[in-house]
């Protein structure tokens, strides 16, 4: 019979696998391209509300119609919208052993909407990994975003009042996940690859 190095009670033990996540950070941060990347490596899947609400723009929903006012104008789509959106979202099979939300929740009501459907499916957060970038230089690559893929909310107008709406709603969250001891800055400005290795660092290291 052999005995364990390490159990459940042992100080050496590991922690579970960080696998229930958010990925916060303002426009342009880079969340989507390294939520996709984490993602992948964890097996979890990444759930945008930016990608939900663009797919159903360009389905031409009820939803997107809708978003779609608010997305133009660089303005948040309603609570209640986004947040029934998340909630189905989460109830999906794929979401039960993890997921990694990018772009949600951005306002306190988000917070606590989240809070309830996650206490409702008998979980809750592990980490919520903040990439940290300087506002002009995010505002720079958005307009090269914004030229090169076309999305009518890249444009230099739009980006500006995005920024200011993420300081005015989204940045406030970090305060509330920082008191729950959850976030983990990173440095956003680096490469993509640097960006990802040092996502990967926080997560072990939580
Ligand atoms: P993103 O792709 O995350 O930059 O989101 C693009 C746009 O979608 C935002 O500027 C909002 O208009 C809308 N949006 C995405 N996520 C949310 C959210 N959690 N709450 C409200 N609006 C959102």
């Amino acid at each position: 019979m052999t005995t364990p190095s390490t159990d459940a009670t042992s100080p050496q033990a590991e922690a579970p696998a960080a696998r229930r996540l958010l990925i916060v950070g303002p426009p342009g941060a880079g969340k989507g391209t390294q939520a996709a990347r984490i993602a992948e490596e964890l097996s979890i899947p990444a759930i945008s509300t930016g990608d939900i609400f663009r797919a159903n723009v360009s389905g031409q929903t009820e939803l997107g119609l809708l978003a779609k006012s608010y997305m133009d104008k660089g303005e948040y789509v309603p609570d209640s919208v986004t947040n029934d959106m998340v909630r189905s979202r989460l109830a999906e099979d794929d979401a039960q052993d993890g997921f990694l939300l990018d772009g949600y929740p951005r306002t306190l009501d988000q917070v606590e909407a989240l809070d309830g459907m996650l206490t409702e499916l008998g979980s809750a957060l592990d980490c919520v990994l903040l990439l940290v970038v300087d506002a002009e230089e995010v505002v720079q690559r958005l307009v090269a975003r914004g030229a090169e893929s076309g999305r009518s909310d890249d444009t230099e107008e739009t980006i500006r009042r995005r920024l200011e709406v993420y300081a005015d709603q989204t940045a406030p969250l970090i305060d509330v996940y920082d008191r729950r001891g959850l976030v983990r800055r990173v440095n956003g400005m680096a490469s993509i690859d640097e960006v990802t290795q040092s996502l990967r660092e926080a997560l072990a290291t939580r």
